[in-house]
């Protein structure tokens, strides 16, 4: 199970995959978008990552630090999507001390239902959703099948992985790739790839 200590880990661990592969994430938006996207989660991570000494009830209270300080630190398109993300995310396990694997399954749903709404983008846009949405169902599988905290979190981090992988071959028909046409056939979407390093920080 993740109690908060295992929430804070987790966060955490998010924050250096994120620091190790700023490099990537800006490649990738810089082929398709405006080569910020890097910068933006590493700036908004560290900021996260300095907040995680304080004291926190529960791990709904953690998420939501985490949406807040993205919200307020990152700025683009992805600052409002990761900050509703977390924030959807953390309401989803209201009341919960630990998250099991059920508990888990709920925050990925209600990140990948808040983001798909906030940005109004459906699977196949090429954006984040793109792993938000099969991470959830991957995630709700293993936990039906009663899968822990751990195992669902893995399904769902080889499912955004996948998922991330299969906006290449794709236009897009949200964000700034959106007005490359064709010309973003062939590359993969910088959102969808955060999310797969967020989803399998843990591992
Ligand atoms: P910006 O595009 O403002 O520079 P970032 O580079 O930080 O912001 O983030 C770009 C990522 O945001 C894209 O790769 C995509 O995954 C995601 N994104 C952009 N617009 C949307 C949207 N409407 N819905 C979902 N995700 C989106
Ligand atoms: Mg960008
Ligand atoms: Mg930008």
């Amino acid at each position: 199970v993740l109690d908060t200590a295992a929430t804070v880990s987790w966060i955490r661990a998010i924050g250096a995959v994120i620091a190790e592969q700023e490099q990537h994430l800006t490649t990738l938006d810089r082929t398709i978008g405006d080569g910020d996207h890097g910068a933006n989660m590493r700036r908004g991570f560290a900021a996260v990552t300095e907040k995680l000494d304080g004291e926190f009830a529960d791990p709904e209270e953690v998420l939501k630090t985490v949406a807040t300080t993205l919200i307020s630190t990152v700025g683009g398109a992805s600052g409002p999507l990761y900050g509703t993300a977390f924030l959807k995310g953390s309401m989803a396990v209201k009341g919960r001390a630990e998250l099991d694997g059920a508990g888990v399954a709920a925050f990925i749903r209600g990140a990948a239902d808040g983001v798909k709404a906030r940005g109004k983008a459906e699977a196949g846009d090429k954006t984040m959703v793109d792993a938000w949405l099969p991470a959830a169902e991957a995630a709700e599988a293993a936990a039906a099948d009663g899968a822990d905290a751990q195992a669902v979190l893995s399904a769902a981090a080889a499912a955004a992985r996948k998922g991330a992988e299969e906006t290449e071959p794709i236009v897009a028909r949200k964000g700034r790739a959106s007005y490359l046409g064709e010309r973003a056939i062939g590359h993969r979407d910088p959102g969808a790839e955060s999310t797969a390093f967020i989803l399998g920080a843990a591992e």
